[in-house]
């Protein structure tokens, strides 16, 4: 039987589908990876542009790069993955996706239930207050970068920096995901990036089936993945839901 066929029965058979996605499959939609060493991140070093720290010494600075980044994620529309993804959480397999992402593209495919491990940059958050503003409500254009209207402090996404802890909510409730499911796709993470890296090991420990959708080998390759498919997730996902629909 092909491989394709077999995890699409996988699905129907188990019910509960748990997608852990990092940056490979969003470069389709043409936001390129952190570790890929192109577009934005061969302009600015990502621990001179991406670390609290380095936002807190000089907003202005870093806010040159976060517009930037802000008109590639605005313009990147969902891939092929992120829309199979779309259509699997619609016929009730689907029952979360956790994200390393940033992009927000999930939820424009029409995912629901999205945990996102490292925020989300079409959201502001003051580093004052902590008030949460959505990005298109904020003249971000303004000059040197915006801030609060409570407390005057500058803004910056919701995402999280380097230096900057997890989310302890997020954290809680991708463990959690990851306990129950009985199938997990991991798909364009290098799986080296902790904790995030954890979940897929949570879920196999828990008697989840892993079916791996990377573009290299990673460390889970040879040991937890069941399946591992060594293409793009935007080439695998569609042949998927052939069968799924079937
Ligand atoms: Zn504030």
């Amino acid at each position: 039987m092909d491989k394709y066929r077999e995890v699409a029965d996988l699905i129907k058979e188990r019910g509960y589908v748990v997608a852990f996605t990092g940056s490979g499959i969003s470069v389709d939609s043409g936001i390129p990876t952190f570790r890929g060493g192109q577009g934005l991140w061969e302009k600015y070093d990502p621990m001179e542009y991406a670390h609290i720290d380095a936002f807190r010494r000089n907003p202005e600075k870093v806010w040159n790069m976060l517009r930037e980044m802000a008109g590639v994620i605005f313009a990147a529309r969902p891939s092929a993955a992120h829309v199979a993804l779309g259509e699997l959480e619609k016929m009730g397999f689907l029952k979360a996706i956790i994200t390393q992402n940033v992009d927000g593209l999930h939820q424009t495919a029409g995912n629901s239930t999205v945990i996102e491990y490292h925020g989300n940059h079409r959201r502001l958050i003051c580093v004052g207050c902590s008030a949460k503003i959505d990005f298109t409500e904020v003249e971000a254009r303004v000059l040197p970068y915006p801030i609060c209207d409570r407390c005057f402090a500058p803004l910056k996404p919701d995402v999280v920096f380097f230096g900057e802890p997890i989310p302890m909510l997020d954290m809680i409730r991708a463990n959690e995901e990851a306990r129950k499911c009985k199938l997990m796709f991991v798909m364009g993470t290098s799986g080296v990036v902790y904790p995030a890296a954890d979940l897929p090991h949570l879920a196999h420990s828990s008697g989840a089936k892993i079916v791996e959708i990377n573009m290299e080998e990673t460390p889970f390759t040879s040991s937890i993945s069941h399946f591992f498919f060594k293409e793009s997730a935007s080439e695998v996902l569609p042949k998927i839901m052939e069968y799924v629909r079937a």
